[in-house]
């Protein structure tokens, strides 16, 4: 038998989807390990959704496998639907009811046993913040507590996989980042976490592995600072004392430049590592330098280079 830590949490292969004559989904690969905050990032209308809701059961898969700890999501839905908790994007309780009742509900719906759900509810809205509010009814909340309560409730039933489908969606900035704190509490417990998003600030800031999607392909993945490296763009900026006159070094002339009056910029792979080689070859050609500096893409600008790629349909190097 294989090892549990080497089985991974989730692992789609070949994965198809239409709805009608709309492609949602064609052939997504990905493999995300036990314990991972993973981000699948994309455009609207990329193919994140349908994604999770396969996952989940809520839409059925077409072609291609997904396995949930080695589970077949289709023949072993009860174990895989136990093993991940959802926090969808709209809100999913009766605003009437008592924060504390909505988290006991949830666990009497995957079987916990009363008091287990009791001791689970009080353990969820300490971490939650939401320990003060535990008798209020939900419309009384406010909405960040109410984002709050949507992600106790999904972990109610101590699933290992939480998803969250675009957690922050029009969620401002200051209660992102309040959101984030109790996301990454929950990582550090050993939760897997698998998010959409849509904001790449969000899946920077959160997780340790990124794909990204769009037109229903994964067109790249992995670390955000892999991702920056390998297909960002990355250059030099050297600012000289005066416009050269006689030309530039070979060390300069052999790679990709623009030199625009004294302003030159060199594409580089390794910027840091170049910038010795450029210094020496400019000081030997008797050049002055102004200023020097190493410009590296965000993972904000590979997103938009990689997805401008994906619709005009070149081939994606994942
Ligand atoms: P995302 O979550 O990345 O915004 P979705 O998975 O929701 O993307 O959508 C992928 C594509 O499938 C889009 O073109 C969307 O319009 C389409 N789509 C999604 N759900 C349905 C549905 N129930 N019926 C028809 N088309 C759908």
């Amino acid at each position: 038998m294989v090892a549990q830590t080497t089985v991974p949490a989730i692992a789609i292969h070949d994965l198809h989807k239409h709805y009608g004559s709309v492609t949602a989904l064609s052939g997504i690969d990905l493999s995300i390990q036990r314990g991972q905050f993973f981000g699948l990032l994309g455009p609207n209308g990329a193919g994140k959704s349908t994604t999770i809701h396969i996952l989940t059961g809520l839409v059925t898969l077409e072609r291609g496998s997904v396995d949930v700890f080695g589970h077949d999501v289709v023949r072993d839905y009860r174990y895989t639907r136990r093993a991940i908790g959802l926090a969808p994007q709209e809100f999913n309780f009766d605003r009437f009811f008592p924060v504390r009742e909505i988290l006991e509900l949830q666990g009497g719906y995957y079987g916990v046993p009363k008091r287990r759900a009791a001791r689970r509810a009080d353990e969820l809205l300490e971490l939650f913040g939401l320990a003060s509010k535990a008798d209020d009814k939900v419309h009384k909340l406010s909405g960040g507590m109410k984002r709050r309560l949507l992600i106790a409730k999904a972990m109610m039933h101590e699933p290992e996989i939480l998803i969250l489908d675009e957690p922050t969606a029009g969620v401002d900035v200051e209660l992102r980042r309040t959101l984030w704190t109790y996301l990454r509490q929950l990582s550090e417990q050993g939760t897997t976490i698998l998010l959409t998003t849509h904001y790449i600030e969000e899946a920077e800031a959160l997780c340790d592995e990124v794909a990204i999607i769009d037109c229903g392909r994964i067109v790249a993945q992995g670390s955000p600072q892999h991702l920056i490296e390998t297909s960002g763009g990355r250059h030099l900026e050297i600012v000289l004392t005066e416009p050269p006159t006689d030309g530039l070094p070979a060390a300069i002339t052999s790679r990709d430049y623009v030199l625009d009056g004294a302003r030159l910029i060199v594409t580089a792979d390794r910027p840091r590592q170049f910038v010795a080689e450029a210094l020496q070859a400019l000081y030997e050609a008797g050049l002055m330098i102004n200023e020097v500096r190493i410009v590296e893409s965000n993972l904000e600008e590979v997103f938009i280079q990689l997805t401008e790629r994906a619709k005009k349909g070149e081939s994606h190097a994942v």
